[in-house]
């Protein structure tokens, strides 16, 4: 939750209600953010009408923030539109084809030998791969040396022969060797041209590939609708790899590509050793396009973000040697109540549902944290510093001021205790360490 999102976060924290305008603005600033990440404009457009049609007339929940439930409607919609990852499609007779289609340079024979490396190892399939690459001078022996590197086996290079003659020349020493799959790595152009689309249809029409993947770079910006419409028109492709997700692109060709194709992105390239390959999981790349990085840096930015003030105040209290009273303990339940409590929070994780449900089970939710903060409060201001004189009779009168049980009294008090002694800890550890804990 950085940069711009985090703006809109705050911003509508403050708002009682998810109104139509508050959608609009919040969309408006999506918007900006997916441009940036490189997702092409048409795609950009369907997804704030899609977001907008779903979140306006949504009614706010109680126990989350309007404009958490904004960020949570736009990351669903956007992990929804990115799709599962799928495995790679071996349903076929062997030698099972696969060809890899692509610009130059996006990373075709690189990958190639990923996925031959992947299913060598993890499927331990008898892979050959074959270079139908005869444009680039080096283009072959490329492969070659990453089979060596890989222990793949590659078809033997033979000079003069075309893409067509090479690809069959591969699929019939695949046959004729017992190998389970072949690899086909095509040759690219810079650009989209109809030479390039025809080689490589002639190469799908004489060997029936059971895969056709288009590997895209991550950073392939608006162009990557051009380069997807292209490919799976002319070529017909089932399923998408990106590479160099390890650099700075935020991804958002993946949006675009699935959007535009329909096809799934199967897996991830994530750096140039060989081994760099990864499946592919959509709410990672939705959290990447939006700039929230994951889930994770997603609630600790919530909990950072929030109340900034109050928690310096408080370490500068503690710095300063004086303990940790009930007063404090109330301004952290006032933030934690305003962050939306734990079921705000829990809400805006994925897959998180089964934890919340364990947590009303252990009723910690927002009403708790209401009725703590009301007995806090009905205490005097001499019994919030020095909470050690409140005894059975103080406590029943709390209980009572509170409208709450003394149980509830008793409880709270003990899980003061506790929290006092973690301060003292962290106080040991210095001021950065007492702003984490400080939250916890
Ligand atoms: P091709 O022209 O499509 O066959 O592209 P190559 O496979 O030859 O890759 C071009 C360059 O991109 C090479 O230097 C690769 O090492 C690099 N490359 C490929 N995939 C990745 C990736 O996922 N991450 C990074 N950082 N580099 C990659
Ligand atoms: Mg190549």
């Amino acid at each position: 939750l950085t940069g711009r999102l985090g703006d809109i976060f705050d911003k509508l924290r403050r708002r009682g209600a998810l109104t139509e305008e508050d959608v609009s603005a919040a969309l408006r600033e999506v918007r900006v953010a997916l441009l940036e990440a490189d997702v092409a404009l048409p795609v950009v457009k369907q997804f704030v009408t899609q977001v907008k049609e779903r979140a306006v007339g949504q009614e706010v929940l109680k126990s989350i923030t309007p404009g958490q439930q904004v960020i949570k409607i736009v990351h669903d919609n956007l992990v929804e539109m990115l799709g599962e990852g799928a495995d790679i499609n071996l349903n076929a007779a062997a030698p099972v084809p696969i060809l890899m289609v692509g610009l130059q340079g996006s990373g075709k024979t690189t990958s190639t030998a990923k996925i031959a490396l992947r299913l060598k190892t993890k499927e331990r399939k008898k892979v050959l791969m074959a270079s139908l690459d005869v444009r680039r001078p080096a283009a072959q022996e490329q492969l070659k040396v990453l089979g060596e590197q890989t222990g793949v086996a590659t078809l033997p290079i033979v000079a003069g022969q075309d893409p067509v003659a090479i690809a069959r020349r591969a699929i019939e020493t695949g046959r004729r060797e017992g190998y389970d799959v072949v690899m086909l790595d095509t040759a690219g152009r810079l650009a989209i041209d109809e030479e390039l689309m025809a080689e490589v249809a002639a190469v799908r029409d004489a060997t029936k590939p059971a895969e056709t993947l288009l590997v895209a770079d991550a950073m392939t910006g608006q162009d990557a609708v051009t380069v997807a419409t292209n490919f799976n028109d002319k070529v017909g492709i089932t399923g998408i790899v990106l590479t160099r997700i390890d650099g700075d692109a935020r991804g958002g060709a993946a949006l675009s590509m699935r959007q535009i194709t329909g096809k799934p992105i199967k897996l991830l390239g994530v750096g140039e050793k060989i081994d760099a390959l990864e499946p592919f999981h959509p709410d990672r790349v939705a959290g990447r396009i939006l700039g929230m990085g994951d889930v994770v840096s997603l609630v600790e930015k919530a909990v950072e973000t929030i109340d900034k003030e109050e928690a310096e105040k408080l370490a500068r209290k503690m710095e300063k040697g004086q303990g940790f009273d009930l007063d404090d303990m109330a301004m952290q339940l006032k933030q934690l109540r305003k962050m939306g409590g734990m079921s705000g929070l829990m809400g805006m994780l994925p897959g998180i549902g089964k934890i919340k449900d364990q947590m009303k089970d252990a009723n910690i939710d927002d009403g708790m944290i209401k009725r703590q903060e009301a007995i806090i409060s009905s205490m005097t201001k001499a019994e919030r510093r020095n909470p050690d004189i409140i005894k059975a009779s103080r406590r029943k009168r709390i209980a009572a001021g509170s409208g709450t049980s003394v149980q509830e009294v008793n409880k709270l008090l003990k899980q003061f205790e506790t929290m006092r002694g973690m301060m003292k800890q962290v106080q040991k550890l210095g001021k950065k360490g007492l702003m984490r804990g400080g939250l916890g």
